[in-house]
């Protein structure tokens, strides 16, 4: 195979930012499969040029130049930034190529764009592709395992890419490592909730640990694991034989389920220094949350009373919460967490709109099927900045009067007191305090405050999130513009709109096949 030119780009973020959580975090938030690709690549022989967007660069000089083929990874909300890079590259000749969540959840969307969309993928299909290395229009080659990765180049082997990206990160310097895929856990929207849960080789852990403490007096790792701790002793055995215990600081997320008190004493020891338990609601996904048999005001109280047991040992604690899910009716769920907010001051709420990213969950099938999803271009769909979902239980005023309040309530001066006391960490007390008043706390709770205003006050803004038009509000077409800077010239045609039903009519032209096969 002739040697390539290869240029890999990670989006970590869609368009350019100076926000202070940007600066401080974006480089911290590297995905690890570039990194992994890049050291493919370089194993094959070929020459690798790595760029990394966290939204602080002049993009167009941060671009691999003279290259035969360009690999990006982007989530949904960057995919517009990708489709124009994909554009501008297939301009000059280069081969493009899309992996990540973006084209596992968007496959035949991103297929308009890219020469390959990539699923599942090792080496072997890593390999594939160099070897073919063609352009395909008008649609591009959709290729995936059937599964989860067995193995990935540890951090020791991916530490020329690691490297230069957090030396942009002028105060932390959070390695990103992993050590299992999947999980054996069900919550309906997510997309790990069908991916079999997979724990790697616990032998490179140990030998990356170690590598890290030739790097840093004290290393900090981002465990990537879906569900971390899983196979808690394995993983606990892994740290405690590397060092002197607590020697790396980690920020994981897991379970409420796996935090239990004498895990958490583990944990300690070992510095897990920050947990992200996912509550989502207080009317469903208990099991996840060792609630199974309670909800409502008793669910919030026993959660409220193991987050606090929690902040006992773990210096640093966010509470993630889904807004909207079907289960959901009225003002109690939020007036609850408001009630959580009060009581577990120490935790940082994170909240999230109920999204359904293309075919990332079989739940989005029925959303699909309900002609529940709208259409809202991929840039808005990162959580919070639109619902893609109409809710079963409310209508959109009094949706969004709902998290306004709940917003307000956990970002109002109070609450950001209350919480900087609760923290017994100073860089627990400085991260709740700077997100709280940046563009996560106050920025968000101004934007949908903007939503709501428009809700109420216009029309053609308020029909389209009816599903009455799909003519899309002006107020969103001016983000787009704005996200993409310079970009915008390279955005394709056509590129704002999506088939938000494209899954289910996947599924079901599907159908007629397996039967003729089954008869
Ligand atoms: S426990 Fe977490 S990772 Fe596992 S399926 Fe539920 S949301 Fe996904």
């Amino acid at each position: 195979m002739p040697k390539l030119k290869i240029g890999i780009i990670d989006l970590i973020h869609k368009g350019p930012t100076n926000s202070l959580y940007a600066k401080i975090m974006h480089a911290n938030l590297a995905s690890i499969m570039p990194q992994v690709v890049a050291t493919w690549c370089e194993q094959e022989g070929h020459e690798v040029k790595f760029a990394v967007y966290t939204g602080l660069e002049n993009i167009s000089k941060e671009l691999p130049k003279d290259i035969d083929l360009v690999f990006i990874c982007s989530f949904t909300e960057a995919a517009l930034m990708a489709y124009s890079l994909s554009n501008l590259y297939r301009s000059q000749g280069v081969v493009t190529v899309l992996g990540g969540p973006h084209a596992r959840c968007y496959p035949e969307d991103s297929a308009k764009y890219f020469d390959y969309v990539l699923g599942f993928t090792d080496k072997d299909l890593i390999s594939e592709v160099l070897r073919e290395c063609s352009p395909h229009k008008p649609l591009g080659v959709q290729l995936s395992g059937t599964k989860q990765p067995e193995g990935l180049p540890g951090v020791a082997e991916r530490w020329k890419f690691i490297e230069p990206t957090l030396k942009k990160s002028p105060l932390l310097k959070i390695v990103p490592m992993i050590g299992s895929m999947g999980c054996p856990y069900t919550c309906s929207f997510c997309i790990d909730s069908t991916v079999p849960y997979q724990p790697l080789d616990f032998d490179i852990i140990k030998e990356d640990l170690k590598f890290l403490l030739t790097k840093y007096k004290r290393p900090w790792v981002a465990w990537h694991d879906p569900n971390f701790g899983i196979r808690f002793n394995d993983y606990m055995e892994a740290m405690e034989s590397i060092a002197k215990p607590g020697s790396v600081w980690s920020i994981v997320e897991s379970s409420l389920s796996i935090l239990s008190e004498s895990n958490l004493k583990r944990f300690k020891h070992n510095g897990i220094i920050a947990v992200l338990p996912g509550i989502e609601s207080w009317y469903e996904m208990g099991n996840k949350s060792k609630a199974m048999h309670i909800q409502g005001e008793e669910k919030m109280k026993q959660i409220s009373e193991h987050v606090n047991m929690i902040t006992q040992y773990i210096p640093y604690i966010q509470t993630n919460f889904v807004l909207g899910l079907d289960g959901d009716e009225g003002k109690e769920p939020f007036e609850l967490t408001k009630r959580f907010v009060d009581l577990s001051p120490g935790a940082f709420p994170g909240y999230s709109l109920l999204t359904a990213f293309g075919e990332a969950a079989p739940l989005n099938l029925s959303y699909q099927q309900e002609n529940r999803v709208l259409p809202f271009p991929h840039s808005f769909l990162n959580n919070f900045l639109a619902m893609n979902l109409k809710p079963k239980n409310y209508e959109w005023i009094e949706f969004y009067e709902n998290v306004v309040d709940l917003a307000a309530y956990t970002f109002s001066w109070r609450s950001i007191g209350r919480r900087f006391r609760a923290d017994p960490h100073p860089i627990g007390k400085l991260m709740n305090l700077m997100r709280a008043v940046s563009a996560e706390g106050f920025g968000r709770l101004g934007y949908f405050r903007k939503v709501l205003k428009n809700l109420k006050q216009d029309k053609a803004f308020r029909a389209y999130f009816e599903g009455e038009t799909t003519i899309l509000p002006e107020f969103y077409i001016n983000m787009i513009r704005k996200d993409l800077g310079p970009m915008l010239e390279w955005l394709p045609e056509g590129a704002m709109y999506h088939d938000q039903n494209a899954y289910l009519k996947k599924q079901e032209a599907s159908q007629p096949l397996k039967q003729s096969i089954a008869s």
